[in-house]
């Protein structure tokens, strides 16, 4: 299997599941802007393209040819470990099916969605676990969206914040 067919079957490092923005070099804030795609500030205060990205269609990269370095450089865990052979490509699609089911199911606990609800499934539990959105969620719900992190921070963000 090819890692960009794996990447394809995932998406989880664009939909906004791993993380809630990705490093920008400053740049490359003007051409992103000229894409229409959303350009936050991090925490630190560096810029940050927003995740999900908003150049994400299904599961594919749709300015792939002017996607930022962040992009061209970063490979989660898993798909290192694919390249160096620790993992088959089997086990390596039975991972990111575990991890698509994982966010599901917190999926399946939260309340409806809001029209200002995050696109991504995590970062919908982290706003409606603040007492300001009526949180913190139920203890069940907690304890599936820590499954759920711990799986994604074991698998696939490694030494990388969520940032
Ligand atoms: S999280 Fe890893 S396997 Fe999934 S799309 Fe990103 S680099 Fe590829
Ligand atoms: S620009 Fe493309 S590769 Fe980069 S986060 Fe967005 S969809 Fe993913």
């Amino acid at each position: 299997m090819p890692l960009s067919t794996l990447c394809q079957r995932c998406g989880l490092c664009c939909d906004g599941s791993l993380f809630s923005s990705l490093p920008l070099r400053y740049s490359e804030v003007e051409a992103m802007q000229r894409l229409s795609l959303p350009v936050v500030n991090r925490p630190d205060g560096t810029p940050g393209l927003e995740q999900r990205c908003a150049a994400l269609k299904g599961q594919c990269c749709t300015v792939y040819a002017e996607r930022p370095e962040q992009c061209r450089r970063y490979r989660c865990f898993l798909l290192t470990a694919l390249a160096e052979g620790e993992v088959s490509p089997e086990e390596a699609q039975v991972v990111v099916d575990e991890a698509h089911a994982r966010i599901r199911a917190v999926e399946a606990l939260l309340p409806s969605e809001r029209a200002d609800s995050p696109r991504a499934v995590l970062q919908r539990a982290r706003k409606e676990d603040l007492p300001e959105n009526g949180g913190p969620l139920p203890p069940q719900t907690q304890e599936v969206w820590a499954q759920a992190e711990s799986y994604l921070d074991r698998h696939f963000r490694g030494r990388h914040r969520r940032m």
